[in-house]
């Protein structure tokens, strides 16, 4: 081959890569160059996440704000519907996710998980009058009442006879408790704390003594390839996990259950 075109090609190449180089900033960059980290979560999830006035408080927020600690900036909370936490992170509006969230195969498709630091447990809330579900196959034929797109819904898919009719959703565990409360629908899917933490506080609901899936793994995301920031926070999760910090917190933030 001629010399000049080796050259040329070489000189191309150079080009891309230089090109590629620019056009990738990493969240991390951006992280550094901005001097704030923004977390994203839904602020309706306790003992994880708790709005108290302007601040949003619980487990996931003094993770994030290790975090935010470690990465030496400031912590951004960006509260906004469960359903739009990972395209919030496609989109770089949020730089990580903590919200209590599940690892599912269908979602690390679209974010990195780190490592897990809670495991839950979907369970179903009736109304404390309620004898009627006896198994988790009465579940079928019932109204069954779930917060938008969690693994709750998910379970709820699979175990509706009539997944059109059979399914009620909300924005907030809250909100599907209240219907029930009111008799609109006949039973709630939700995780185990949330549901312990808001029929503590209901007069006239009650946990089954059901299990309706398996166990789930809680873990905190970021963006598909967003490895540096990802090691930041698997730091942070093993110094809290390891020292049992994790624990005292989901015991601390469901006191006065
Ligand atoms: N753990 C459930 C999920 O990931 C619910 C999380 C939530 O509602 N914050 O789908």
């Amino acid at each position: 081959m001629n010399k000049k075109i080796i050259a040329l090609m070489l000189g191309l190449t150079l080009l891309c890569v230089a090109l590629a180089g620019c056009g990738k900033q990493s969240t991390l960059d951006k992280i550094e160059k901005n001097n704030k980290v923004v977390w994203g979560t839904n602020a309706y999830f306790m003992p994880f996440e708790i709005r108290e006035g302007e601040d949003v408080i619980g487990v996931d927020a003094e993770i994030a704000a290790a975090v935010a600690e470690k990465l030496g900036v400031e912590l951004v909370v960006e509260d906004m519907e469960f359903e739009s936490l990972i395209s919030a992170l496609e989109a770089g509006t949020v730089d990580f996710v903590g919200a209590g969230m599940t690892i599912t195969d269908e979602r690390k498709e679209k974010a990195d998980f780190s490592t897990g630091y809670w495991t839950a447990v979907q369970v179903v809330t009736v109304a404390a009058d309620d004898e009627s579900v006896l198994t988790v196959g009465d579940l079928s034929s019932l109204v069954i009442g779930v917060q938008s797109g969690t693994t709750g819904d998910f379970v709820a898919e699979e175990l509706s006879n009539n997944p059109d009719t059979g399914i009620m959703r909300y924005n907030t565990v809250i909100e599907a408790m209240q219907d029930l409360k009111n008799g609109n629908i006949d039973c709630v899917i939700a995780d185990d704390l949330p549901s312990q933490a808001i029929v503590s506080q209901t007069e006239g609901l009650k946990i089954l003594d059901l299990q309706p899936s398996d166990k789930e793994t809680y873990a905190f995301a970021v963006k598909k390839g967003d490895t540096e920031l990802l090691a930041v926070i698997n730091e942070v999760l093993t110094e809290m996990m390891e020292s049992g910090e994790i624990e005292e917190l989901v015991n601390k933030y469901s006191l006065g259950q």
